[in-house]
């Protein structure tokens, strides 16, 4: 058997053996509807608000500001349409800021609203993958219902200056929401300190269970029900809240966000060493601000290579990863964001995107710079358009 590496934890993590520990109870035995008022459901209901008291903590937050949901992208649904409509409906706001760059989740929520009669302004994204504040001011009009920015990238990295738009919005009274699906437990965050007034996070990027998430609201900000149904999440997300993976949710976070300092420490010298290798590659390109990105996350273009073939080779290989995020791989059209931070389709169709989580190793590092550059060399090989490149009847020399 050849070496595997797992290098794809920006798609979604093994799950933890702590957090399987913490959820096998409630599909044993503590089975109970935490709205029933017997034992048994009350003991699941105060296990239910244990795990929202973690939550909470984690993020600097009060536990009544913390809502459970289905998933990061159901967070990011529910934090834009329903503060947007809000807005709308209490004060005839019915603009948008956010940036080019941001995950589908996101995007297409913007523009669901859009035909909904909002506007909507997408901030450029710069060369180095991150959006200026001063840009976010700029944009801010007495019509703007809802400022939403990610706070780390979930192709090239990037970590976004959070706080800066925050205190921004603060100033001028916007509702501030951001995507941190990538960035819990990477990143120290501090609502209060922040000025965030709402966050998305998901269970499974951080050695948690999928088909979870949770979303932050600060107390007084107006949001529309997402579920009208039972009482359950305050009366704003009615249905019988999933237990057990709201405990696997709050184990992992507690995980995750107790050993950030480490995780960084751990990662970061992986993440150098493998950038360091692959900038050795002849016309090799690192996406993404060099230090302002994830600790774990690596993303390269190869001139003259196609993503997806480079994928395919480094499966033989033993190698899982992306050309890009998981929602989009699968198609061919070349990343929104590579496109937002102004790479051409050329340049943009070569990506790989290398991401760590706590089970990787520097082993795995070596093994990477071991079988990567062959698996170039042997593409290019076959590639008109570097040989195109080669003979400079193709040039991207601007972007390298
Ligand atoms: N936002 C970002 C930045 C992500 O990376 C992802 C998942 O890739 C999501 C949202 C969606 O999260 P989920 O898979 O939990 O719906």
């Amino acid at each position: 058997m050849g070496r595997k590496v797992y290098a794809d934890n920006a798609a979604t993590t093994a799950v933890s053996p702590q957090v399987l520990e913490a959820m096998l109870p409630f599909y044993k035995e503590v089975y109970g509807n935490p709205s029933s008022l017997y034992g048994l459901g009350q003991e699941a209901k105060a296990k239910l608000e244990q795990a929202r008291e973690t939550v909470a903590k984690c993020l600097g937050a009060k536990p009544n500001e913390i809502f459970f949901t289905s998933c990061g992208t159901e967070s990011d649904n529910w934090a834009i349409k329903g503060c947007a409509k809000a807005q709308l409906k209490k004060h005839g706001k019915n603009h948008i800021i956010t940036s080019a760059f941001e995950h589908h989740a996101v995007l297409h929520t913007c523009q669901a609203l859009e035909k909904e009669g909002f506007a909507v302004t997408y901030l450029p994204v710069h060369k180095d993958g991150l959006v200026r504040p001063e840009e976010v001011e700029s944009a801010i009009t007495d019509k703007t219902a809802l400022v939403t920015i990610m706070y780390a990238n979930n192709e090239i990295g990037t970590i976004q200056p959070i706080p800066e738009i925050g205190e921004i919005c603060q100033k001028h009274g916007v509702p501030f929401h951001t995507d941190a699906v990538q960035a819990v437990g990477n990143v120290h965050i501090d609502v209060k300190a922040q000025h965030i007034d709402m966050l998305s996070l998901s269970g499974h990027k951080l050695h948690g269970p999928k088909g979870v998430g949770a979303l932050y609201v600060r107390l007084g900000t107006q949001l529309q029900n997402l579920l009208d149904g039972g009482a359950q999440e305050r009366g704003k997300r009615g249905g019988t809240e999933n237990v057990a993976e709201i405990a696997g949710l709050a184990a992992a976070m507690e995980e995750a966000c107790s050993t950030i300092d480490q995780r960084i420490a751990r990662l970061t010298p992986m993440r150098d060493k493998l950038i360091d290798g692959l900038l050795k590659i002849e016309r090799s390109r690192l996406n993404g601000h060099r230090e302002h990105r994830l600790p774990g996350n690596v993303h390269f273009c190869f001139q003259g290579v196609e993503g997806e073939s480079l994928l395919l080779m480094l499966d033989m290989q033993g190698v899982s990863a992306s050309s890009g995020s998981a929602c989009t791989s699968g198609s061919l059209d070349p990343s929104h964001v590579l496109l937002a931070i102004g790479l051409p389709h050329g340049v943009a169709h070569g990506s790989l995107r290398l991401s760590f989580g706590d089970y990787n190793t520097m082993e795995d590092v070596d093994y990477l710079l071991e079988v990567i550059p062959p698996i170039i060399q042997r593409l290019r090989a076959m590639s008109p358009l570097w040989d195109s490149i080669q003979k400079g009847q193709v040039s991207y020399d601007e972007y390298m």
